[in-house]
Parts: C-alpha cells; structure tokens; sequence
C-alpha cells in the first residue's frame, strides 16, 4: 500500500462515519471532486453514467463506462470496478447493487449531472436525496499533509508565474490582454501545472469586473492590470491540486489615488492573512478585510467574499463570507483576496492561499505583495 492508500482508505473511514452519523444509506458518486479525492479517479463530464455506489456498510462498487476502466487506478482493493458495456443500462445497475429499500437516504454528487440524478430517482422510488456535500464537504475542506504538498507546490509553481510577470518579462504596454493571458497560461505549464484552470486579465476599466474575460483591448500606459490565474498541479501523477493567484500589476507609474487604493487593498488582505487562527470564524476573516476598505471610506467597492476554500476543485468549503460562522481548524486552505472595483475607472485584487496551522495562517504564496510597476 502507498501513502495514498492509505490516506483514502482512513478519508473512506471518515465518510463511513459521518453517514452514519447524518443517517445516509449510500453515496452516489458521479462528477466532481468527491470521487477522486476518495478514489484518485477522476471522471470525464461525459453523458455515460459513472457512478460510484458506496455503501455505508459493505462493497464499494464503481459503476463505470467500460472505454474509462482502463483509466482506474488501481485501488489496493477499496473498491471493485464493474465496467458497463455500450448496449447496459447503467442506472439499473446501480440500482441493483441498492436492492432498494423504500425510505433509504442517498447522498449524490452536487456536481452530478440531472440526467442522472433524475434517472436514479426514477428508478429507486420512495427513497430520500441529499446533496453528497453534506457528508463530504467538511471532511474535503480539511486538507492533510499529502494535500498541503499537493497545494504548496501548486501555489510555488503559480509563485514563479506572478515573479515573472514582477519583473517585467511579460510584456504589458501595448499588448493585448489576450497576449497577456496567454503568456500566463503557458507560464503556468512551463511551471508544472497540468492545466490551465483560468488567467484572467482584466486591464484599466476592465479590471473593475472582478472575472473580466480577458479581451481584445490593448493595455494603455499607466494601467493596472488585475492578473489572476491558476491551474492544476498534481505531485506524483495524483490527482492535481488547484492554484490559484491575484497580482495587480501597473504598466507604468500609477497615479496617487492607485497607489492610495493599493494601500488601502494591501492592508486589509495582510489584516485577513493576520486574523486566520484556529477557532476564528470564516466570517470573522471577511469581517475583517472587509472593516479595513470600509473605514478607509470604500466598502461599497469591495463587492464579491473574501475567499473560498480549494483543494481539488478551485472553490470548496470553506467559503470566508457573511454569516458562515465555521470555525476554522488546522489544514482548512482558503483563499485570502480582497478586492476593490472602480466601475468604468480601475480595479485591484490581492489573493494569496493560506493553510490554517496551529500558530495562524501558513501562506503557501510568498510572492511580492506590492504594486509592481512594470516598465
Ligand atoms: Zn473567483
Ligand atoms: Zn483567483
Ligand atoms: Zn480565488
């Protein structure tokens, strides 16, 4: 057994656990972050069904399309592979395996597709649904140390990306944003990443849509430039890890009032990043990146959560926003990115992953933090 087996065979422990606890009969594991995190596969989003039926107690049983089984890792015997044939019905295997008893409480993928949810449902009548996440999602939000790794290293490699676009070898004046996004997406594989998940570059009044497409407008001198990218990373061939970076760089000297609004976004994510320690809320974090733009007069502007938790998918629990009053645990990674939009003007965000560790937040990103003036 490697070190992975053993990491998902005490991760398949702990979902046992917790069905038990929330009264849930079988998981239904189709898309999503679920099915790697627990098995190392990750499905295709094809039409044909991939279903892992997982049972609270007894055989755990990946109901797959037969072209994918050779992609299936080998699972040292924590689950069988029963692979289904072009003319099977695939839903009613699942079933099958089920042998459905009427009240029984399913928990399936949120990221399942409703064809299948609906196919499910009708052929298991009378039982109960929930969203697999009620089981999974504070278990996954939890990373451990493979995970860290697998996010420490995802976060070094989007590092040496915004270090090169620092010093200014990713030209910006004159270029369009595409250009940019582009130079970004192939730094992001030259530095490892196995994907490119988005680069956002959203330039002068663009930057103040926080997720601008990056487009044909050309980047004018003086501009800032909001760059946010990242992508998939995975240690040893496993299953990848997100990264996932903001830089606000300015091609050419910026006016007073960006470097004033700089200050303003540099103080409020390093007060967010000072705030992170176990048994804090996720809701305290936002409050308080949110309290530093507010009494510097710009509250309105900062208009999106100030972060979300990451792991295999870009955006999990925890989410640090309003009213989630979580209290953060050592090995919760989440995103730290304050953000302030001038509509029509400018706009700058700031983001940096974090690890929650005994003492406080652990920033996996280390790069620069300042307003780079790109020649
Ligand atoms: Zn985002
Ligand atoms: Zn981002
Ligand atoms: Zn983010």
């Amino acid at each position: 057994m490697t070190d992975h087996d053993t990491a998902r065979r005490d991760r398949l422990a702990r979902v046992r656990a917790r069905m038990g606890e929330l009264g849930v009969d079988a998981l239904l594991l189709s898309h999503g972050a679920d099915l790697p995190w627990l098995t190392g596969y990750r499905a295709m989003p094809l039409e044909r069904l991939t279903l892992l039926v997982l049972p609270r107690e007894g055989e755990a049983v990946l109901i797959v399309p037969a072209l994918e089984a050779p992609r299936v890792p080998d699972t040292a015997g924590m689950i069988t592979v029963r692979p289904w044939a072009e003319t099977e019905d695939p839903v009613a295997l699942a079933a099958a395996l089920l042998a459905p008893a009427r009240h029984a409480t399913y928990g399936v993928s949120d990221r399942a597709w409703a064809q299948s949810l609906l196919a499910l449902q009708s052929s298991l009548p009378g039982a109960h649904w929930q969203p697999a996440s009620k089981v999974t999602s504070p278990l996954r939000a939890v990373k451990d140390a493979g995970e860290i790794a697998a996010l420490r290293a995802a976060a070094h490699a989007a590092d040496r990306v915004a270090a090169v676009l620092q010093e200014g070898e990713i030209p910006l004046a004159g270029r369009s944003e595409i250009q940019v996004s582009e130079a970004l997406g192939a730094g992001l594989l030259a530095a490892g990443h196995r994907r490119v998940n988005f680069a956002i570059v959203g330039s002068g009044p663009n930057g103040a849509s926080p997720h601008h497409d990056a487009g044909a407008r050309v980047i004018g001198e003086g501009d800032t430039v909001v760059c946010d990218f990242g992508g998939e990373y995975a240690l040893h061939d496993d299953v990848g890890y997100c990264s996932d970076i903001t830089r606000t760089v300015a091609a050419g000297e910026p006016g007073a009032e960006v470097r004033d609004t700089y200050a303003v976004l540099l103080a409020a994510q390093q007060a967010a990043v000072d705030a992170v320690r176990p048994g804090v809320t996720a809701a305290h974090v936002d409050a308080v990146a949110r309290a530093v733009i507010t009494e510097a007069g710009l509250g309105q502007y900062f208009i999106h959560r100030t972060g979300h938790g990451i792991g295999i998918e870009e955006h999990e629990d925890p989410y640090l926003v309003a009213g989630n009053e979580t209290p953060l645990v050592v090995g919760h990674a989440f995103s730290i990115e304050p953000g302030i939009y001038f509509p029509g003007r400018f706009g700058m965000r700031l983001e940096d992953i974090v690890v929650v560790g005994e003492q406080g937040a652990v920033p996996l990103n280390t790069v620069d933090h300042s307003l780079v003036v790109v020649a």
